[in-house]
């Protein structure tokens, strides 16, 4: 209990920082993003091993910025009656572009006649961006994630998304969802910080089935009324 307590501080700490900084930052990015493509149209010499890097580097700090974003409007948290399979729909579209140019396809199957769920719209969306990028990015020669979304009882509604992506040992799996932790060359180790917070606050649970080697399944139980 003590160390669920701990785990959960600092989240808080993270997602109050994260909700102060993110916000602020994306701003003067897109200024410098416009000014260097100004200055590398305008240039003589070839600069483009330079102009290459600097904009890999911005496309970076934006990655991180966007993995997190919705934490940083803190006016905008609008808890309403939504239907979590439009939320899905458009987060799908959002990401298609990306999992084509990997090979990688992703399939929504979902119950008809789902009830509406209690939730900040956004949030949920940012949820569901980061743990299919997840799910994408672990399938690097392409395969189907898979997403399905149902009732799981009278009072929850389960959306599993399950990826062919190399798994993660048993070992790792307390790991998700601390700060920073990461097991990618480029990665953030903030995704699923951000994904816990969110369901964290939704009074929903995140749970986690892997195999090594064939796969992850990512299960967002989430109540279906208002909360207490
Ligand atoms: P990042 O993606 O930047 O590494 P995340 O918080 O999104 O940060 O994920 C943290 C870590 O959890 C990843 O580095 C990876 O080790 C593990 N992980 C998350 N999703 C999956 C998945 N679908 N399959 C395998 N490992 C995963
Ligand atoms: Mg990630």
């Amino acid at each position: 209990l003590k160390e669920q307590l701990r785990k959960s501080d600092t989240l808080h700490v993270v997602g109050e920082l994260a909700a102060g900084i993110a916000h602020e930052i994306r701003n003067p990015m897109t200024s410098l993003k416009g000014f260097i493509q100004l200055l590398e149209a305008s240039v003589k010499e070839d600069f483009s091993t330079y102009f290459g890097i600097i904009t890999s580097e911005l496309n970076r700090i934006e990655s991180i910025i966007t993995e997190f974003l919705v934490l940083a409007k803190p006016q905008a948290t609008k808890f309403l009656q939504k239907d979590i399979c439009e939320i899905m729909k458009n987060t799908i579209d959002l990401l298609n572009a990306q999992a084509n140019l990997l090979n990688v396809r992703l399939d929504l199957y979902y119950d008809n006649n789902l009830p509406a769920i209690y939730c900040e719209p956004n949030q949920l969306k940012q949820v569901f961006i980061n743990i299919l990028k997840n799910a994408i990015e672990v399938m690097p020669k392409g395969g189907n994630v898979t997403i399905d979304i149902k009732k799981k009882n009278s009072e929850e509604i389960i959306v599993s998304i399950a990826d062919e992506g190399f798994g993660i040992p048993a070992d790792k799996l307390k790991r998700l969802g601390e700060p920073f932790y990461t097991t990618k060359e480029r990665g953030t180790g903030l995704g699923l910080m951000v994904s816990y917070k969110i369901i964290e606050e939704h009074f929903g649970k995140i749970k986690v089935e892997s195999v090594e080697g064939e796969g992850t399944i990512f299960h967002l139980i989430l109540p279906i009324n208002k909360h207490l």
